[in-house]
């Protein structure tokens, strides 16, 4: 496919009014003989590379937030939430775990989102190609030192290169600050290592993590609802390298654009365009590539319209009017279904979510809805928001 006419977002900062033709899932500066004999044209819009969410749990993005905070902890919170034979976390329970998957998948892909952290096993849906967006495949997780007696054995288990992903000082109390010691006391910090949320983390701790391997991932709505605070303003403006998640709709306000749009209160536009592109895919060690529109990278972009500013602030004020994966349509406004060669569109399936729009998506949306709605009282609720078709 050749996409042409837009401004192709070379940086936080940067354009170039380049052409793009993609093949093998790839995307390439000049054209390539693999590249199918299409067009697209983009005049007006500005190309994105596709966002990298640091944090989710897909499975847990139907439910209502669950708490009443604030707590001291997540575990204070946990132990307050977790009533698995109640309402609403029961009727949410027979919804099959791979539909819930397929959930909170659209739910990134509907805020532009192309790789996401699922904070779980992986599950074998995501191999599917039809699953809405790519999920991180390479890492060692574990709950967190609370909840997962075995982390360290889980530490071990780890390949060395793989970064390892745990939920790290996660509250405002002494027990969640003491976490940081804990796990250098282990050599923990010391091999590829990702903190989430790291709320505890305090000024103190910054030479020590400074000298280690530690990245660490911010979601601030959801720190806001369960500890009432969010890292500390020195942590966020540290030379760490901090990714932006979202957290499950059991404690966020939404997606990664309500994540952004919220983050820009504390952090600028440039800094945060990078913690949902370069930093998730350094901290992640995803292939060469990833985060980015570069010659022969992944052809994963997000389409936005133009509105003649940098691509750092189009981001934090437009909603998604294309997104492609590998080269494949994945999601798409009507506007621009509009302009696109019919043979592009077979195949996706309308969608509405509250608040954004009507979209074509290549996921078999009624299927899901219809299923979901044999467990949930409708509207079926995405991360908060009605969904239809
Ligand atoms: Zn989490």
């Amino acid at each position: 496919m050749l996409i042409r006419g837009a401004r192709v977002a070379t940086s936080s900062a940067q354009t170039a009014g380049i052409n793009l033709w993609t093949g093998n899932g790839r995307v390439s500066f000049s054209p390539v003989p693999s590249s199918r004999h299409l067009t697209l044209d983009l005049d007006g819009s500005l190309v994105l590379p596709g966002l990298i969410n640091a944090h989710d749990h897909l499975e847990l993005n139907l439910l209502p937030k669950l708490g009443c905070g604030p707590y001291p902890n997540a575990s204070a919170w946990a132990r307050d939430i977790y009533h698995p034979d109640e309402p609403p976390i029961k009727q949410h329970l027979t919804v099959p775990k791979p539909l819930r998957l397929q959930w909170g998948g659209i739910k990134n892909l509907l805020s532009g989102v192309t790789t996401v952290a699922h904070h779980n096993a992986f599950h074998p849906a995501f191999l599917d190609p039809s699953f809405p967006v790519r999920v991180v495949k390479r890492y060692g997780w574990a709950h967190s030192l609370h909840f997962s007696p075995d982390w360290e054995t889980r530490l071990q288990n780890t390949p060395a290169d793989y970064p390892f992903v745990i939920h790290a000082a996660e509250g405002v109390d002494e027990a969640a600050r003491g976490e940081i010691q804990i796990l250098d006391k282990t050599g923990a910090l010391n091999r590829p290592i990702v903190l989430v949320h790291g709320v505890g983390v305090g000024r103190s701790d910054l030479p020590l993590l400074k000298r280690r391997t530690v990245g660490i991932v911010w979601c601030p709505t959801s720190n806001l609802f369960t500890l009432g605070r969010s890292l500390d303003t020195t942590i966020l403006n540290s030379a760490i390298p901090i990714a932006l998640g979202t957290d499950s709709a059991i404690t966020a306000d939404g997606d990664l654009l309500d994540e952004l749009r919220i983050a820009h209160r504390t952090v600028d536009a440039h800094r945060l365009y990078k913690m949902v592109t370069s930093e998730p895919a350094r901290i992640f060690k995803l292939p060469a590539g990833f985060g980015q529109i570069c010659d022969g990278g992944p052809a994963d972009f997000l389409v936005m319209n133009d509105s003649g500013q940098t691509p750092a602030m189009t981001l934090l004020e437009n909603d998604p009017q294309l997104v492609m994966i590998r080269g494949r349509v994945q999601l798409i406004s009507s506007e621009i279904a509009r302009r696109c060669p019919l043979s592009m569109l077979q195949s996706l399936q309308p969608i509405e979510l509250e608040g954004r729009g009507r979209y074509l998506v290549s996921s078999d949306v009624s299927h899901l809805l219809d299923e979901t709605k044999r467990a949930l009282q409708p509207p079926v609720r995405l991360a908060g928001k009605a969904v239809g078709a």
